[in-house]
């Protein structure tokens, strides 16, 4: 499905007055090694990632009926990790995972386990996303559902060296008043703890721009937004994305690769695509992990993360994905660590805490595989100017909060 692009060399991010040896390194790259190193999530579902102990234990105290009662039973009746038709029959998945999800006790027990386990392989800031509206059939509001994840999630960075931020999505498959009040939501919780908006489900036959008000809404208050696009449609999806939408990173862009103009746009303006390996290969937008189109973009210098989408159902890990770009798509351990700055940079952080990050990021993987990233050095020898215009207004926001 891809049209393989010509190589290109990648622009000059590398600084020409390194010392010799401070961008290569001899170690040798393994599963535990990836794991060790510090690394973002940026685009994970919250009910994609449960544990499978969990939907069980969970089923049982809420009296869900489950498709099965024991963890094989249940994997298997969720797909979990196996090729699906299509992303249809993928995201019937989260009808069971959702069944369980309805109530404040177990939101925040998810998004804290969800925390607990990126936290576990040394992912150092996670971004989840969610659709509230999802979570109400037990007659919760959207804040009480909202409030119980983003408890969850601070319950886990008290307690682990993660920092986590929220993205709410509307469902493209839903009305768009419902996204409009995701992104009424979104607004009420901007510098709480919500980072985003972002449209998921199915792509074809419905078009981002039929969301365009809910997104309006979210630019008039500056906040950031992402937008699946160009995973299950082609290139036309991530146009809308970006022109109607106004989107600042693109999830997956898998299908960018088809469309060259639009892909040097993507490049040219520094837009971050959250790739996610093994999802794609699990719904089929890619035939196998060695045709992914990442390696292209990367070449490229197109700026790109690895992601896991849905920890549970795709059955992976970030440590997986950067194990499978080092074997699959021929990722040197020095362009894994490119990759691991990329996913910071890409963040929807305070920039003032991202560069804090950064540092602690560049230190942590010198210490660790031997050598800095490439462009570390020169990044470190810039003098920013500290000062922060956000830290001296008020933000106004034009919402209704009476409606949320
Ligand atoms: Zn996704």
């Amino acid at each position: 499905m891809t049209q393989r692009l010509p190589a290109a060399t990648p622009p000059s991010v590398l600084p020409t007055t390194l010392p010799v040896d401070a961008t290569s390194s001899t170690k040798k790259v393994t599963r535990e090694l990836l794991r060790t190193l510090p690394k973002t999530d940026l685009h994970c579902h919250l009910d994609g990632s449960l544990r499978l102990s969990t939907i069980l234990d969970l089923g049982q105290r809420q009296k869900v009926k489950l498709p099965a009662d024991d963890e094989d039973g249940l994997a298997r009746a969720i797909h979990k990790g196996e090729r699906c038709e299509d992303l249809v029959h993928y995201l019937k998945a989260f009808d069971v995972t959702c069944s369980v999800l309805q109530t404040e006790e177990a939101l925040e027990r998810a998004a804290f386990e969800l925390a607990e386990d990126a936290a576990a392989e040394n992912v150092w800031h996670l971004e989840v996303r969610y659709a509230p509206v999802l979570h109400t059939r037990r007659g919760l509001s959207l804040a009480r559902i909202n409030d119980a994840v983003l408890s969850g999630l601070r319950r886990a960075s008290r307690k682990y060296d993660i920092t986590t931020g929220v993205i709410l999505c509307g469902i493209r498959n839903m009305d768009p008043r419902d996204s409009y009040r995701l992104a009424e939501l979104a607004v009420v919780y901007k510098g709480r703890g919500v980072v985003a908006f972002d449209l998921a489900g199915g792509e074809r036959g419905n078009p981002a721009k039929d969301h365009v008000k809910a997104f309006e809404l979210i630019r008039q208050n500056n906040m950031a937004t992402t937008v699946h696009a160009g995973e299950a449609y082609g290139p036309a999806s991530i146009k809308q994305a970006l022109h109607d939408c106004g989107a600042h990173r693109i999830g997956h862009g898998t299908r960018l690769a088809e469309d060259g103009d639009l892909l040097a746009y993507i490049c040219d303006h520094r837009i971050p695509l959250e790739v996610c390996l093994l999802s794609n290969v699990q719904t089929g937008v890619v035939a196998d992990l060695s045709r992914h189109p990442l390696r292209l973009y990367f070449d490229l210098g197109v700026r790109v993360s690895v992601n896991t989408d849905n920890r549970l159902i795709t059955d992976t890990k970030v440590t997986d994905e950067l194990w499978r770009a080092h074997t699959e798509l021929a990722f040197t351990l020095e362009e894994l660590k490119i990759l691991i700055v990329q996913g910071f940079k890409s963040a929807f952080l305070p920039y003032r805490e991202k560069r804090e990050l950064l540092r602690r990021v560049n230190d942590t993987l010198a210490e660790l595989t031997g050598s800095l990233p490439r462009g570390a050095v020169l990044a470190r020898e810039v003098d920013i100017d500290d000062e922060l215009l956000r830290d001296a207004f008020t933000p106004e926001i034009r919402v209704d909060t009476d409606r949320v």
